[in-house]
């Protein structure tokens, strides 16, 4: 049985599902090492309930629940030490995600289950930094985490179907429609959109258009409710040329990072999070 449920990242997507996990009724507590991204997560958190109450999203009681069921910590030793599902929603880096499985590993109870945020990497790999393969999962929600209605369940080689369940029954207590798959880099989801995003950077690299000609097309033209580089400009191109890096190392030469987006990266554009990516937001 699921009660506490830790979320490990109070980043793009640690917030939102921290938020949905809440809403749902589950105590949660939202970690991070970084003191400031601590305290953005917070301040975002209330607004989002300040809108969600004012567009008549939720009630106030849910706001209220909200606020009661969510805390905030920055050691994770002290917050894994009482979780029954911890969530990692750290940067899409081995090395980051592999210290903090090391780390729950040490700290959670035997029963607690572990699942990874990552939008492109192996659970086998991801679960082999701890010692419970059985109990580690990928759950992989979207952005932004409480407007979008899925979430992509993917088995590691020896996940256990109780596993499966449990995470099942969380995504579907959290409002979110699933599907369950086996592993393969980038899953279902991101193998798609890594390539659109990809292609659409070498379009504005070549000069082929602007890049509100690019979105606009793909809006209008393909009937996509996004354009590609709206949709990079939340994801993070820091997150993107991640998630493009490992699966062009996994998936071979179509997934080449566009030499743009490694450049934008540089620039320290990297999307609405740092007020300039394609488009600026200042
Ligand atoms: P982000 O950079 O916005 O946030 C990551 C957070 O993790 C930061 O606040 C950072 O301080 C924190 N962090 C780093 N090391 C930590 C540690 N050791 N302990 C605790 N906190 C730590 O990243 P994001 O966009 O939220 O992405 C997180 C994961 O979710 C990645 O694996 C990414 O691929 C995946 N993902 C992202 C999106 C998206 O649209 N951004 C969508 C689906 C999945």
């Amino acid at each position: 049985m699921i009660n506490h449920i830790v979320v490990v990242g109070s980043g793009v997507m640690g917030r939102g599902i921290a938020y949905v996990g809440a809403l749902a009724g589950y105590s949660v507590t939202m970690v991070d090492i970084n003191e400031v991204a601590l305290k953005n997560a917070k301040q975002d958190i209330a607004i989002m309930l300040e809108k969600g109450i004012s567009y008549a999203k939720l009630t106030v009681e849910d706001a209220q629940n909200v606020r009661k069921y969510l805390s905030y910590e920055h050691d994770l030793a002290k917050a894994a030490d009482s979780a029954d599902l911890i969530i990692e929603a750290v940067p899409e880096n081995a090395s980051i995600k592999k210290q903090v499985f090391e780390m729950i590993e040490k700290y959670a109870p035997k029963h607690c289950c572990f699942a990874t945020n990552t939008s492109t990497m192996s659970p086998t790999e991801i679960a082999s930094f701890a010692s419970r393969p059985e109990k580690t999962i990928a759950m992989h929600f979207f952005n932004p985490v409480h407007k979008m209605p899925f979430v992509e369940i993917i088995r590691g080689l020896e996940t256990s179907e109780k596993t499966v369940q449990i995470i099942k029954e969380v995504a579907e207590r959290m409002g979110k429609e699933t599907v369950v798959i086996n592993e393969f880099p980038g899953f279902i989801t991101s193998r798609i959109s890594a390539l659109v995003g990809n292609e659409a950077f070498y379009m504005l690299q070549e000069g082929l258009a602007t890049a509100e000609e690019i979105d606009k097309a793909i809006k209008l033209g393909l009937n996509y409710p996004m354009g590609p580089f709206e949709l990079a400009d939340l994801v993070g191109l820091d997150t993107r040329l991640n998630n493009l890096k490992y699966l062009h190392e996994k998936l071979g030469e179509k997934y080449r990072p566009a030499p743009l987006l490694e450049q934008y990266v540089h620039a320290g554009r990297l999307g609405r999070k740092s007020g300039k990516g394609v488009y600026d937001y200042t």
